[in-house]
């Protein structure tokens, strides 16, 4: 259990990410401790994970196997320099991410650099395609291109590639250029799984390439789903159809699997879910079942070989954290890996599909739902918006649902669901209870 320092901290000090700070410190909103699939609140209520916290704890709360491996860790090695000194742990746990890397048999993205978040990933993979397109001899390919609506954490790559205005309109950004994204509320509205249209829209990449030469463009990234933006699932063919056009001009494509990668969809990786192999796939959240941070970038060997050029001596990559490869986030994560394969959560979002998809549709007709689109264990309800006040209708929704014992994300007017994998079937319909409820509540 929790308590060994009050529930009721002073508010003051802390600066909090993405949140309203003034609004949440007039009403806080506290978790004090987690088991399995709830969380306990500050009050002492008992919250069911709708959201594996932020999409990352996929094997659900305080896993023993996770939290003593972990410990004897600490106990053990509790840091070691990230470069020119090495521990066993990193390199063992490399090993492991190995034998399940994205990709098919024979061609899995098995070479891993580790990072310590899903942003440092997707710098790290952004900086890892010029370089590579620099050792083949295509130096003057430094251009990178994103999507619209996508969201590759923070850092100035990832806001650069991104298509998040809140990220966007702030900052100065290193020039990178965007597909348009697929959402098709027209024409694709509650799909499940890949909707049917929009498949050309990967041409927009081919328009890149005409508007600015081949030459110029290292990579283009894109999150196979995307999560944070409000749940976007690829139209059949789509990926397809941008990995043709990237392959055809020599440019990396990258896969931004934050999300979706450990399990998320029904296979360890989106990539072999959806049966697209891009050149570059980043992880983070799930990678320890989001107990310790760390993330990690998964490259072909083509692109890992090609650095490993040059004289011996000399660093082939200059890039790397003081926590890249932390021994305690490895113990983590291996131990996180022996839950996931020990009792099949790479694989069960594929077992519950149907049961998930049924039961997250039958809201279609709940007051203010526009649209719903499922993949795997992920789900997106759009609501419409108020005039004028978008995304407080979804807010309301969240807060009620909170009272009522379930955590939600919402991004706008747009629910997004993703419990973590161990999700019994009767939680799902509490789920969707208690979610329909709130929504037939919502002014
Ligand atoms: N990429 C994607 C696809 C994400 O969903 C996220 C986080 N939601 C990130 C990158 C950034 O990860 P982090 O918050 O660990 O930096």
């Amino acid at each position: 259990m929790p308590l060994d320092r009050p529930n009721t901290p002073k508010l003051d000090s802390y600066w909090m990410p993405f949140t309203a700070n003034r609004q949440f410190k007039a009403a806080p909103r506290l978790l004090v401790a987690a088991e399995g699939m709830h969380y306990t609140s500050a009050d002492g209520h008992k919250v069911l994970d709708g959201t594996a916290g932020l999409w990352c704890c996929n094997a659900g709360h305080g896993r023993r196997r996770i939290t003593e491996a972990v410990s004897r860790q600490l106990s053990t090695l509790d840091y070691a320099p990230s470069f020119n000194m090495g521990h066993p742990i990193a390199f063992d746990f490399a090993e492991r991410l190995a034998a399940i890397a994205p990709g098919p048999e024979g061609a899995k993205l098995d070479r891993i650099f580790y990072t310590g978040s899903g942003s440092e990933s997707v710098d790290t993979a952004l900086k890892i395609a010029i370089a590579y397109q620099r050792a083949i001899g295509q130096g003057t390919r430094t251009r990178v291109i994103g999507r619209e609506r996508g969201y590759h954490g923070v850092g100035f790559g990832g806001i650069s590639v991104g298509g998040l205005v809140n990220n966007r309109r702030v900052f100065p950004q290193i020039p990178a250029d965007h597909l348009r994204h697929t959402h098709d509320l027209a024409r694709n509205a509650f799909a499940k799984g890949q909707p049917e249209h929009g498949a050309e829209l990967a041409d927009d990449l081919q328009r890149m390439v005409d508007l600015h030469g081949a030459e110029t463009i290292a990579a283009v990234i894109v999150e196979p789903v995307a999560g944070s933006t409000g749940v976007l699932v690829p139209p059949k063919g789509y990926l397809e159809r941008l990995r043709e056009i990237a392959t055809k001009h020599g440019i990396l494509l990258i896969f931004d699997e934050v999300i979706t990668g450990f399990g998320r969809l029904g296979a360890p990786f989106a990539t072999d879910f959806l049966g697209v192999t891009p050149d570059i796939v980043t992880t983070a959240k799930g990678l320890t079942n989001g107990v310790i941070p760390m993330g990690a970038v998964f490259t072909s060997r083509a692109v890992h070989d090609a650095l490993m050029t040059g004289p011996e001596n000399a660093i082939e990559l200059f890039h790397g954290y003081t926590y890249s490869g932390h021994p305690v986030a490895c113990a983590a994560g291996l131990a996180a890996l022996d839950i996931y394969e020990g009792d099949g959560l790479l694989t069960r979002a594929a077992e519950l599909q149907a049961k998930w998809d049924d039961a997250i549709h039958s809201l279609r007709s709940a007051k203010h739902v526009i649209d719903i689109r499922t993949i795997g264990l992920i789900a997106g309800i759009e609501l419409g918006s108020r005039e004028g006040a978008a995304g407080t209708r979804a807010y309301d929704v969240f807060t009620d649902c909170l009272a009522k014992g379930l955590l939600i994300r919402v991004t706008g007017d747009i629910i997004a669901l993703s419990p973590p994998l161990i999700v019994a079937e009767s939680q799902i319909d509490e789920i969707v209870a208690t979610l329909g409820d709130a929504l037939a509540r919502a002014a």
